[in-house]
């Protein structure tokens, strides 16, 4: 009796192979001892962006031919001369001009007297899992790097008071002890901002709206931030629509977005200056508006502000992370609202954020920012 594996292997005939490397997801193609190439299933086109025609009678220098001579000729030594199978990755470039990196593996092919007679090369498009490799180290060389300063900073402290505490110089090490507070506390707010970040990036954050007030969540901001503008005499002024409606807010969300506004217009704001915070509505929206009369963004940075890390040049004497923005626009876009805003350099900055008035969009997730 035939087992089912039998069965199948008997009807595996030559059209159901050609069929089988015609659908495979990876490029596949068959060439003669020169590289000429005989055969390309569908995926040489995807990839590639040449389709039969162009394929058919070609060489794979076709999309190739961007690694250095050497790379080209030790393949070729590896594959026809030692008839062993190479494999690593290589570096091509699409129809359009696109570059992309491929894990390729050409095999030669012999018949049973062992003669070569050709080579089957498969390649699988890996730019995507190359570039997120890519951005996670320089995520964690970024982030080690950030939080060097303040960790330094507190080591430098802690010898400071280790001294102070020998000297009996009690005034003097309780100022230590602030300047260790401070730097902790700047410490746990950049890993926060990491860890939601990372949290949003991964879309495994739930929302979570529940009838709110818009008004009192922008008050509580309004008192968080208050002691920091105090420091540089900022004054902070509200002007909330009394008639805002509840509305259906995820409030830690709300908070988090509202407070990074905040917090940026008085970080970018010189002394004695004003902030100002507002609310209108339009047909579909509620905004929320923070105005501050701080340095702007120079006009040819605008477009890179939402981009992960970008510090725009006239920042870079404040401390930041750069992460701030990129946050809450992927916030604003996971809720279902839109950010924008206008700035002019030296000359203020308005950052208004659009939130749905039907509310924010429920989403389930494993994980909640709060
Ligand atoms: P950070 O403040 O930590 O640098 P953000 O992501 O919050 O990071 O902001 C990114 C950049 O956008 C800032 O470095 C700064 O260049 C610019 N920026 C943000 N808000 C303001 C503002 N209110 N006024 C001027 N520049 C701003």
């Amino acid at each position: 009796m035939k087992k089912p594996n039998d069965v199948f292997i008997s009807s595996v005939n030559s059209d159901v192979f050609k069929l089988a490397v015609k659908s495979a997801f990876n490029h596949i193609i068959i060439t003669d001892v020169d590289g000429t190439i005989l055969y390309a299933n569908s995926a040489v086109e995807r990839i590639t962006g040449y389709n039969q025609e162009e394929t058919i009678g070609n060489n794979p220098r076709l999309w190739g031919q961007q690694m250095p001579l050497e790379f080209y000729q030790d393949l070729w030594k590896t594959i026809k001369k030692d008839k062993r199978p190479f494999s690593g990755e290589i570096i091509n470039k699409r129809k359009n001009g696109e570059i992309y990196i491929a894990q390729a593996v050409i095999s030669p092919v012999t018949n049973d007297q062992k003669d070569l007679i050709g080579f089957i090369g498969t390649e699988e498009d890996i730019t995507k899992a190359k570039l997120a490799d890519k951005m996670k180290t320089e995520f964690i060389s970024i982030t080690a790097h950030q939080l060097k300063t303040p960790l330094t900073a507190m080591r430098w402290y802690l010898d400071l008071l280790e001294e102070q505490i020998q000297k009996k110089s009690l005034t003097e090490a309780l100022e230590s002890i602030s300047f260790l507070k401070s730097s902790n506390a700047s410490l746990v707010e950049m890993v926060n901002e990491l860890l939601n970040v990372t949290r949003l990036e991964s879309g495994r954050v739930s929302i979570s709206p529940k009838l709110s007030e818009l008004n009192k969540i922008i008050e509580s901001c309004i008192k968080q931030q208050t002691p920091i503008a105090k420091q540089k005499n900022i004054r902070l002024k509200t002007n909330l629509d009394p008639k805002n409606p509840k509305l259906r807010l995820d409030e830690f969300i709300t908070k988090e977005v509202i407070n990074n506004l905040l917090s940026n217009a008085i970080k970018y704001t010189p002394e004695n200056k004003k902030v100002m915070i507002s609310t209108s509505s339009t047909s579909k929206f509620y905004s929320i508006s923070v105005e501050d009369e701080g340095i702007g963004i120079p006009k040819l940075e605008q477009k890179k502000i939402f981009k992960k890390y970008y510090r725009s040049i006239n920042a870079k004497s404040q401390e930041g992370t750069g992460l701030g923005l990129y946050f809450t626009k992927l916030a604003v876009d996971a809720f279902g609202g839109k950010i924008t805003f206008t700035s002019e350099e030296s000359n203020g900055s308005t950052f208004t954020v659009l939130i749905p008035k039907s509310g924010m969009k429920e989403k389930k997730g494993e994980i909640s920012l709060s």
